[in-house]
Order: C-alpha cells, then structure tokens, then sequence
C-alpha cells in the first residue's frame, strides 16, 4: 500500500490525514502525526472516511435532465444559457452558490469568472450559514478578516470559554487538544449555550443563557471588568481605538444575568490567558455578528488578544470556509480580503486583465434565493452543495429551483435534493480524487491530495469552471494547466492586499513550481510577525471597540410559543451525502430527534419515544421525542442532517426561518419560533 498526506474531509479543524492507498479504491485512514492541526488524532467521521469513498451513488458523466450527455455538449449549453441570460438581463441575472467544500482553487476560478468576467458579485457560498458573523465582527474589529488565535493558544490558556459550540460533537479533535490541557495543566472550562450539551457536561462551569443572550452576558462582563479596574488601559492606548461615549453607552440591557455570572466573571478576571472559541451558536444568529463584537471587545478590553494562549477564536464548520474567504468567495468581497473601492477594482482589473470587475457586492445567500425565487436570477450554478435542504426555509428553496428558468449543479453525488432539480448536472470528483488546498479555523494552508484516479468522466471543479470559461470566450484568462498555476496566481493575487496592509499575503508561496505545490507542507499565513507588532490591519494599525446594545427580545407569539433550534450530531455531517454511506456512523444516532424538556413535553401530552410534529410558520415536520432537562424549558431542538431522501420526517431546515443577521447576512437558524402536537403518543 502506498501512503498519502492528505487533509479530512469534514469540519474545519482540518485534520491531516495519512492514507494508505490499495487496490482499486481500498484506503486505510490513520491521523497524520506530523500535522501540527491534529498530531495524529482524528474522531469517528475522518476515522471511517474509507467507508464513504464507493462509487455507489456517485455522479460520473455529465446528465441534460434525465439523458447522459457528452462534457462539450453539456458545457456549451450552460455557456450559452448563461451569456443568453447576461445578454438579455444583464450580468447580475445570473448567480452562482458555491460551498465550502470546494478547495481553494475552485473557489478561487468561481470567484474569477463571476466577479472578474461575467461582472457580477453574485457569488456567494454556504459558508454564509456558518461563519459570516465572524467575518463581518472580525472587520469591523480588525479591518480584515483575520483570526487572531492558532490551536497552539488552547494549549497555553488558562481559560477557555465555548460559546454556542458543541465542541465535543462538531470539533471532536479541537475538544481532544481541549482535553489534554485540562488534564496535563489543569485549565478551566466555562461553557455557554442554552442546552447542556455533551460539551457542557465536562465544562467546569456551564452557563444556560437564553437564546441570543450571547451579547447581553459579555457586555455585562465588561461593564464587570471596568468596574472592577481589570481593563487594560495601556494597552487599549497602543492597540485600540475606542468610539466616543463607548463606557457610557455600554449596556447588558434588562436581561437577568444567568446562574454562573459572577463566578464566570472572577474566572475571567483570574485568568489573563483566555480563549474564547466561538461557532455556529453565536454565528446562527439575527444578532450574530454583534455576538462575535461583544467577545472582541472582551479580549480587547483587557489586553486578552494578541499574546500567547489568549484571544477571541472564531472556528469554522466546513474543511474550507475559511480558504473560500481567502479568495474572496463571499459576495460582499471581491478577492483576496479586498473590497469595491475604486482602487480595489482597478487592481483586481489589472491582475485579471479584464475590464469587467463587478462594480459592487452581490447577494448573500438568503437574499441570493429570494432573488431567485423572485425571478431575478435566470441562471444559477451550485457547485458541490444541497440548499434544498440546507439553507433556512428549505421549502421556498426547492420552490425558487423549480422556478429558476436554468440550473446547473455540479457535485460528486447524482441525486442530492438539489442535483435532481437540475437542468444539467456536471460530475465532480470527490475527495479522495481532487488535488488542492484547503484552509482551517486557524488560517493553515494544508493540501488535499488525491489517492484514486478520477472515475468516470468526473472532473476538478476548477477545470470545469475553466472549461466553461472558455466556452463564454474567455479560455486565456483561465488556461490553467493544473491545480499549482491556479494556486500561484491565486498566491500572487495576494500582493494587492499585502500592499493595502492587508495580512493575507501569500507572495512568497508564489514562486512554487508545481513539485513543491506537490510537497507542500501546512502552513499559517499571516504568521510571520507577532500580530501586536504587525498591528491590525485598520490603516492606523489599531483594532476598535464596537459599541453594541443588546437586542431587543423578540414578541412572543401565542400560535407558536416555543423556540426550534438547530443542532449537529456527533457522527453526521451537513446533509448525510457522506456520513450516510458510513453504516458504523449511522450507530451512533440512527434518526433524527426532537429534544424537549419534561415541562413542555407535558404540557403537549407528549412521551418519550412519541411522535411529534412541529410546527412553524414555514413547514411541518414529524420527528421522535427525546424529553431531557439538557434542552431548556420554551425551547425545542433537532438535528439539521436528515434530507428528503430520508423520507418525509426529520426535515429541520423546512422549518427554519428566513430571517438573517442585517451586518453579515447570516441565517439565524437556532432561534425559530414553533409548536408541538402529538402524533403518535409512544
Ligand atoms: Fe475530520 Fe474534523 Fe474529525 Fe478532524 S475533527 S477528523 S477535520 S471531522
């Protein structure tokens, strides 16, 4: 058998994997010891990897509606359908929602041709549901998007404080580091989430807030923190600046504090090397991006940012969102952290040689669908995910699809929710199969690399977005011979920003030839110089405090009185497309549940084990009881994983609502006004 380094498939920890590669498409998975994200560890889903690498499944020749078609047939026609579109309706009739499972070169060639070429902004990425709360709070208090944190910090903080994160189910190896410092040196763990989640049982301290009380909870802290004289005011003076009346305004409005403050807050003040790793319970939000400020301003109040095992920490769910926001694959960025200024565009223009760079930031993924929906949008390309059941109000998704007069999907997988309402599916390669680089939550560059041939006529996704490219007369901008010429110019791209004091500068990757792309070892970009040192990337070099209210608390409504939330399980990913083939990890949680606390389930007439339908004012779904005190009286919970293809029960994202963060556009998926009835009592 013959090894391979190469990284996991899954979340963001992004895991180095060591494959030992057999015949036909064997594969034994081990951890890579000398991957400094993981030292050799994995959980249950990178472990089983090589039970989910079949062919069973699998999307092999490109399809025109039901009949196989060949690969110059089927691109022309998406080439024409989207310059017909362009023609008739102009650039910004036309979209594409790509995903963070994509690697950085696909990413980076999608966001080439719709921003560079095509002219429009509208691209944007399912990464929009997990992270753009951060994103957007690490802008408005960095100047750029840039984590501030490594998983070295966990090993060296004293404290570490989750935030909306199911640690030990969603970032199993994140929690296994968290682990092994609590016991090598005893480091303290203060968990906040309004379920007592498997994290939250270990948690020295676990803090219920309400839901969305994320902001209430830290500004109270701070206020806490000032009055006690634990800010740091030296060091606000040489790295932060602060708004005018910032004290004054600040406020943790009327919510009572929650059991745990006060010794949460001598914790705080104990500990000058905290980490605050925030996730999809503080992004999954209307108030998401100001969650992710009131930590900032935390850490920066009081000197926790910047040194060794302190800072807020941002971690991301998909292998590679945060390489989709390197190149700029959201649609309120053009590339590489830049934005539309005029200077921005005209570099952008300069380096593509193209005078066509979107004039401004497109529609974010919600609003992306709604334009779809609406007509807006004539031709969409979804590129390796299933908004049919991913995104909020799934429903309304599957309606905008079959409204939308053109859909192209290209992926690995031929019947996804999606896939199946497609008027051309292109076959992708999966993992396994595609070579490429992929970043994780701590900004380290590692590569993925193929370990099987590509089968049947499935190609990269950054050939096929180059062959269609070409095909809509643009075959020189994209000529790219191999993955390495799409990653140099992607690293030389990096330039413009190093020259905007921007911290994402890769230039001197962009010498590489094509056996040292392949020799790659990982690395963090922006690591070369201390972030005190370097400064922030605002142009006085200083980070800023955010002023932040509270939100106000949301009218309760009778017809749905109880609030639906969202969750993960430990051995599912996203929408089962994988995780499903792994009968080991179809164990550990075989269906979807609905968990209540014993008050509510009583109030309804429910029992364990009974069927339940809930409710919202988007759709119904029917799921099985789980009655437990972890999920908190007024609320529900069930896991977002299980699809259509599974049956009519357990769809969670039918029953999610539309409504998004106003700053970063993110869903806010956790907090879903409900009800209950019984189905079947047991
Ligand atoms: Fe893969 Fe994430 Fe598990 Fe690591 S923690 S093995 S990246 S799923």
């Amino acid at each position: 058998m013959r090894a391979v380094r190469t990284t996991c498939a899954y979340c963001g920890v992004g895991c180095g994997i060591t494959a030992r590669v057999g015949d036909g498409r064997e594969v034994e998975i081990g951890g890579d010891t000398a991957h400094p994200a993981n030292r050799g560890g994995l959980c249950s889903k990178g472990t089983h990897l090589g039970e989910t690498v079949g062919l069973g499944g699998r999307l092999l020749y490109p399809m025109i509606g039901d009949a196989q078609a060949d690969w110059d047939e089927a691109l022309r026609l998406v080439a024409a359908q989207f310059r017909q579109a362009i023609a008739e309706h102009g650039p910004d009739s036309v979209a594409f929602y790509v995903s963070g499972q994509l690697l950085t070169e696909d990413y980076y060639a999608a966001n080439k041709l719709m921003k560079g070429f095509i002219g429009s902004g509208n691209i944007d990425t399912n990464s929009r549901l997990c992270m753009a709360s951060a994103v957007a709070a690490h802008n408005r208090a960095f100047g750029e998007d840039f984590v501030p944190c490594s998983y070295d910090d966990l090993d060296k903080a004293d404290l570490i404080v989750l935030v909306g994160s199911n640690t030990a189910w969603c970032h199993p190896v994140i929690w296994q580091r968290i682990e092994a410092a609590r016991e090598a040196k005893g480091t303290k763990l203060v968990v906040i989430d309004p379920r007592r989640t498997e994290t939250a049982e270990r948690a020295d301290l676990h803090i219920a807030i309400k839901p969305d009380g994320d902001v209430a909870l830290f500004n109270a802290m701070l206020l806490d923190m000032h009055r006690r004289g634990m800010t740091d005011d030296a060091f606000m003076a040489r790295h932060v600046t602060t708004p005018d009346r910032f004290w004054d305004d600040l406020s943790a409005g009327e919510t009572v504090l929650p059991d745990g403050f006060d010794e949460f807050c001598d914790l705080f003040a104990a500990h000058p090397r905290t980490v605050t790793l925030f996730s999809q319970g503080a992004n999954q939000s209307a108030c998401g991006t100001d969650k992710g400020n009131a930590i900032t301003n935390l850490h920066l109040s009081t000197g926790r940012i910047g040194v060794p095992g302190g800072g807020p920490f941002s971690i991301t769910g998909q292998p590679n969102a945060m390489g989709g926001r390197e190149v700029g694959g959201l649609a309120n960025q053009l590339a590489c952290h830049l934005g539309f200024s005029e200077q921005e565009r005209a570099a952008v223009g300069t380096f593509w040689n193209t005078d066509t760079v979107a004039q401004g930031p497109g529609l974010k993924a919600v609003d992306l669908f709604n334009a779809v929906h609406d007509g807006r949008i004539k031709a969409l390309w979804i590129m390796a995910t299933n908004p049919a059941v991913s995104l909020p109000d799934a429903g309304f998704v599957r309606e905008a699809l079959q409204r939308c007069p053109f859909v192209v999907v290209s992926d690995c997988i031929t019947d996804t929710d999606t896939a199946l309402m497609a008027d051309v599916r292109l076959p992708a390669l999966a993992w396994g199969e595609k070579d490429g680089t992929v970043t994780n939550s701590e900004r380290m560059i590692s590569r993925q690399r193929a370990l099987f041939p590509a089968p049947g006529e499935a190609r990269a996704d950054w050939r096929i977005i180059a062959d269609v490219a070409a095909r809509m007369g643009w075959a020189e901008d994209f000529a790219w011979p191999n993955p390495a010429a799409v990653f140099r110019e992607y690293a030389a791209m990096t330039a413009i920003s190093a020259e905007r004091g921007l911290k994402l500068d890769l230039t001197d990757r962009a010498i590489m030839t094509d056996v040292s792309y392949e020799a790659m070892e990982p690395f963090r970009w922006g690591a070369h110089q201390p972030l005190l040192e370097a400064g922030f990337s605002h142009p006085d070099g200083k980070a800023r405090l955010i002023s932040i209210a509270p939100p106000a608390p949301r009218a309760f409504d009778p017809a749905f009185p109880l609030r639906l939330n969202t969750n993960r399980y430990r051995d599912q990913w996203h929408t089962m497309t994988r995780t499903g083939l792994s009968p080991k990890l179809s164990r550990h949680r075989p269906e979807p549940l609905l968990d209540i606390h014993p008050e509510d389930a009583a109030g309804a007439g429910v029992n364990a084990g009974g069927l339940v339908r809930v409710s919202t004012a988007q759709g119904e779904t029917v799921l099985r009881a789980r009655i437990t005190e972890a999920q908190a009286k007024g609320t529900i919970s069930a896991p977002m994983h299980w699809t259509d293809a599974f049956g009519s029960a357990g769809r969670s994202n039918r029953l999610t609502q539309r409504r998004t963060d106003p700053v970063s556009g993110q869903p806010a998926f956790k907090d879903t006004p409900a009800k209950i009835a019984v189905v079947l009592p047991d």
